[in-house]
């Protein structure tokens, strides 16, 4: 049996059939390995001991936050030591990165530098990583998905003078222009790694009908780096005036203000 397709084109049933289960074999393989990074990460952080007096027995004393997220603390009873016990929400899954530096920030003054920054930032990568190749607006339970550069891409390694290309873009058009990007970093043309927001809610969003999409570059003082990739978005047709930001005045507390206003070290 055949169908006719709008384009005019002529498919066997079987085709389409074959092209359906592909995609559901994939989808089935992204959930499974979603599945698989988030068991073994709680897995390896369940309390057992006091790890002073070995005692077993425990009073849930609070919560923490770190890089990882937020977790439970309990208090032992037989010697008052406290310990991190599992890990309630993964910080992804209950705050961006930035947010949770913006708490750790507030907790701990100007200790928080580029490095905790960097930290947090790889782990966001790896947790996205089972997303890579699926549509923004698809994704509901992760706030970012990422797209690498290909090693002996053109692009350096990352330093902590790396900054941003910031592409706002109409909730509507957000995985046409997401798919471009990626493609480019398929081919090696830009940068370290670049980030979209997806269709999960995020609080610090300036705009819930608009979508940004992060194009990083390894260092915001080598200005001809920043400029071609700045030209290479223009060839994706990313041409109307955007702003560049250093992550060093993201972290300075400039850009914890919502929205994108004033602290741009590029814009054009
Ligand atoms: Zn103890």
């Amino acid at each position: 049996m055949t169908i006719f397709l709008k384009d005019g084109n002529i498919r066997s049933t079987q085709l389409v059939k074959h092209a359906e289960n592909a995609i559901s074999n994939k989808r089935n393989v992204k959930e499974e390995r979603r599945g698989i990074a988030k068991e073994e990460f709680m897995s390896s952080i369940s309390i057992r001991t006091c790890t002073k007096c070995e005692g077993t027995d425990f009073v849930k004393s609070g919560t923490k936050l770190s890089m990882e997220g937020r977790w439970q603390v309990y208090q032992c009873k037989g010697c008052g030591h406290k310990q991190r016990g599992e890990l309630l929400a993964l910080f992804h899954s209950e705050n961006g990165a930035e947010n949770i530096l913006r708490k750790t920030t507030e907790t701990n003054g100007e200790q928080t530098d580029v490095l905790i920054h960097q930290a947090i930032k790889e782990k966001e990568i790896v947790i996205s990583l089972p997303y890579e190749g699926t549509k923004p607006s698809e994704v509901t339970d992760n706030y970012w998905i990422y797209a690498k550069g290909k090693i002996g891409g053109k692009h350096q390694p990352i330093t902590h003078r790396s900054g941003k290309w910031l592409i706002f873009v109409g909730i509507e058009n957000v995985d046409e222009v997401w798919a471009k990007v990626e493609k480019a970093y398929k081919e090696g043309k830009l940068g370290p790694y670049a980030k979209v927001a997806t269709a999960k809610p995020n609080p610090n969003a300036t705009n819930p009908e608009t979508k940004v999409i992060c194009v990083y570059t390894y260092d915001w003082t080598d200005e001809e780096d920043v400029r071609r990739i700045r030209e290479e978005l223009r060839k994706l047709g990313i041409t109307n005036k955007i702003p560049y930001k250093a992550n060093e005045d993201t972290l300075g507390g400039k850009y914890i203000v919502k929205g994108h206003a004033k602290i741009s070290k590029y814009y054009e």
